[in-house]
């Protein structure tokens, strides 16, 4: 009786540590799955996005080349003299309002190309049920602002009438097939842009945090260690006058992967210094031969026309040579190769944001991976000169010289988030644009995180910043890259 009894204890006490074992064994086997499933998840949303970007990119190229050669086509037409001169004025008509209409339509195939890149690739990657990555209600959002602004504000051109109608429609078109990507680095009709104030930087809110990166505003003050502290100990709430902040759109791009170009109406010979001779060599360069030489262009006054727009690179939108961007000077600006800091360049680039939100097997918790990446169209002047150089630079404030657009882009890599310029990032991130309407508004919003921090800043936070930047005054927290200390580090992450 009593060894039975025994034997049933013992067989008791085997039964429950196999139970335990067989619990635990669950619960590491769930744990696993999770983050296999976590990373699994991550992978697919990283390579829909990298492919979302390239693709956008990729556009941004061929409607820069196309825009290229209607530049060219709009030379030949003014130098080829067996045209009628009415003739003439309808071809160069006909030529500048495609080149302007190729500006909103070729941008908006990038985004519509890299949906279907982010769908695809998804779909492709897919293992089991589930098979489908949903629309994304935020980037859907900004998209209907979008076009209804551009329905309502954005006017006619000489050449193209009904220009806000036929951009929302296109959008539209757009939409009815699925927004699966964000553009990062949109610049909307319906947002005001992003200000000077220091509270329009994003990267401001990661340094106010309670253990946030106070070196940041050092760097922020150019390294100038007591400026940034002086800020610091200055800041106040700011007036509505602080928060202003003007359009930045310009109405000669896409608000969403625009490329950057603007029509001039002032003539040639106003722009650049040797007009005919930078024509000439550019004709030499992509076309050569007839109807245009030295001869055709001078007798065809095409330097005075003020009539003819000509579509040029946007300076205002901090154009730069790609050979001038990597660190390293290499010419090569690919995915591992960071962009000189004073080159925070915009020009044509795809920045894209997917997000996701992945439930787990234990059904604990939702993850919402958001992942960010940027592609340019690359390219060299067709005898390896850099933009720049063939003809002049941005003066700062004036047309001085300003480079024609050429059919110079021949490929598209990523490239580093860096390169794209923080101000100008995070425009589809739905969250961060509704703080920009409450920073335009001057009005703390109590269900917005970020205005709650501001709140905290104002009250004692940014003295407290300022009091640990002094502290640390001699652990050269803020020497300038190279030099030791912090470097490039813009928090990128989400
Ligand atoms: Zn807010």
């Amino acid at each position: 009786m009593n060894r039975s009894l025994s034997r049933k204890g013992r067989e008791g006490q085997t039964f429950i540590l196999v139970v335990l074992m067989t619990a635990i064994l669950v619960i590491l086997l769930v744990t696993a799955f999770d983050i296999f499933l976590s990373t699994r998840q991550k992978a697919r949303l990283i390579t829909a996005g990298d492919a979302g970007a390239l693709a956008a990119a990729h556009w941004q190229g061929v409607t820069l080349n196309l825009i290229g050669e209607l530049n060219l086509a709009h030379l030949a037409a003014a130098c080829d003299y067996r045209l009628d001169p009415a003739d003439r004025t309808n071809v160069i008509d006909g030529v500048n309002a495609l080149a302007e209409r190729l500006a909103f339509a070729g941008p908006l195939m990038g985004l519509y190309a890299a949906n279907r890149a982010v769908e695809e690739n998804y779909r492709e990657n897919a293992q089991g049920p589930d098979q489908t990555i949903p629309t994304d209600s935020g980037f859907t959002r900004i998209l209907q602002e979008e076009s209804a602004f551009a329905r309502l504000h954005l006017g006619d051109t000489t050449l193209w009438t009904g220009k806000g109608d036929d951009y929302a429609r296109m959008l539209e078109n757009v939409l009815a097939d699925g927004a699966y990507v964000g553009c990062d680095n949109a610049r909307l009709f319906s947002s005001d842009g992003t200000g000077d104030h220091i509270y329009y930087r994003r990267e401001f809110y990661n340094a106010a945090e309670a253990n946030g990166p106070r070196t940041w505003f050092c760097r922020y003050c150019g390294y100038d260690h007591a400026k940034a502290i002086s800020m610091l100990r200055g800041m106040r709430k700011p007036t509505d006058e602080d928060l202003a902040c003007a359009k930045r759109s310009s109405g000669w791009n896409a608000g969403l992967f625009g490329v950057g170009v603007r029509a001039s109406d002032l003539p040639l010979a106003d722009i650049t210094a040797n007009p005919e001779s930078v024509l000439e060599q550019i004709w030499e360069d992509y076309v050569g031969g007839l109807p245009v030489d030295a001869v055709s262009i001078r007798t065809s006054g095409v330097v005075f026309d003020t009539h003819f727009p000509w579509f040029f690179l946007d300076q205002q939108n901090l154009w730069r040579s790609w050979h001038e961007l990597a660190e390293n000077d290499d010419g090569q600006l690919a995915l591992l190769s960071k962009p000189k800091p004073q080159y925070d360049v915009y020009g044509a680039m795809a920045a894209v944001r997917v997000a996701r939100d992945v439930g787990t097997l234990s059904g604990t918790t939702t993850n919402n991976f958001v992942w960010m990446a940027a592609a340019k169209p690359l390219g060299s002047l067709a005898n390896g000169e850099r933009v720049t150089d063939l003809f002049g630079i941005w003066n700062g404030d004036s047309w001085a010289d300003a480079p024609l657009v050429v059919p110079a882009f021949a490929f598209t890599r990523l490239v580093s988030l860096g390169g794209v310029g923080a101000n100008n990032l995070y425009q589809s991130d739905a969250a961060w644009l509704a703080h920009l309407e409450h920073l335009r508004n001057n009005q703390r919003n109590p269900g917005c995180s970020r205005c709650r921090l501001l709140d905290t800043w104002e009250d004692g936070g940014a003295a407290a910043a300022a009091e640990w930047l002094q502290e640390h005054a001699h652990d050269e927290v803020c020497a300038p890259p190279g030099k030791g200390g912090i470097h490039d580090d813009d928090d990128f992450a989400n």
